[in-house]
């Protein structure tokens, strides 16, 4: 089965997706991106993704090429060719091709680009075991809501990550949690489920909402505030939400052991209704 690419409307093989060095995604990382995945061959929470694209690129002044409805057709023929039982679907829009200049204009023809590969759902057993992660200074910019291209950080804290040999860093930024490096962060703290707010400090992860949902209506309650770092080796649970990881328990943090060391009684009820929501 084929690694599906397109670019700017067309099907191509992976190895024939070409971009112009003068691309301003290349020269300034100046773009936006998402990342779905499917469930049993159809794409989850499409719509949110696609807001949060449209988001993104209003946030920089972006023209987004595609309507949701063409988005969304240009999606179901990837994930068709590809065919893959589970597929990770990769949207990136740069602002184009323009000589390099700081300042872009405002007829730029946007660079649209979409891969689907195949999707490796963490394994059964890390998700009944848990993760563990440590903790980095947030180092990123000031508008971690958009989801641009512009990874520099988070490619320094996975990192961290890889050579730590744990499974995400936590990002801290002036003493407070604010999300993963590719993640959502949640805590429990007395039986209430506490995450870091939406606003520029975070991504406005398509999971979290979800899961904040799910807790909702299994009557776990939930605050949207910040926690510091000492609460966080000290909350009864810990656990990361996001569209690849869905909801993973974290059993030890910067080596302190969360909670009993395993996953704890509210991760493994958002989880199994997380697990339901998507099957
Ligand atoms: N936060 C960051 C920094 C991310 O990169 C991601 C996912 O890529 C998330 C949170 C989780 O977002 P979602 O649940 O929409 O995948």
């Amino acid at each position: 089965m084929p690694n599906v690419a397109f670019i700017n409307g067309a099907f191509v093989p992976l190895a024939d997706a070409k971009v112009s060095i003068e691309d301003r995604g290349f020269q300034f990382g100046d773009g936006v991106y998402e990342v779905i995945r499917t469930y049993k061959g159809c794409p989850f929470s499409i719509e949110a993704h696609l807001a949060r694209l449209d988001r993104s690129a209003a946030a920089l002044d972006l023209t987004q090429p595609y309507s949701r409805a063409e988005w969304t057709g240009h999606i179901l023929e990837g994930v068709k060719r590809a065919a893959y039982p589970e597929a990770k679907i990769y949207l990136q829009i740069t602002r184009g091709v323009a000589p390099r200049d700081h300042a872009y204009s405002d007829d730029a023809t946007p660079t649209v680009v979409m891969t689907v590969r195949e999707f490796h759902p963490l394994d059964r057993s890390v998700q009944a075991t848990g993760v563990e992660a440590m903790t980095t200074e947030d180092i990123r910019w000031g508008r971690c809501d958009i989801k641009s291209v512009n990874l520099l950080a988070n490619v320094l804290a996975r990192q961290q990550v890889k050579q730590a040999r744990v499974f995400e860093a936590i990002l801290v930024n002036s003493g407070l949690v604010t999300e993963g490096a590719v993640s959502n962060v949640m805590v429990v703290q007395g039986g209430t489920v506490v995450t870091a707010p939406e606003g520029p400090r975070i991504l406005s992860g398509v999971t979290r909402a979800i899961v904040l949902d799910l807790a909702l209506s299994e009557g776990v309650s939930t605050q949207e505030r910040f926690v510091s770092q000492s609460d966080l080796y000290t909350a009864d649970e810990v656990f990361l939400t996001g569209t690849t990881v869905e909801v993973l328990a974290v059993i030890r943090v910067d080596g302190k052991v969360i909670g009993d060391g395993r996953p704890g009684p509210i991760t493994q009820r958002l989880a199994a209704s997380f697990a339901s929501r998507v099957g």
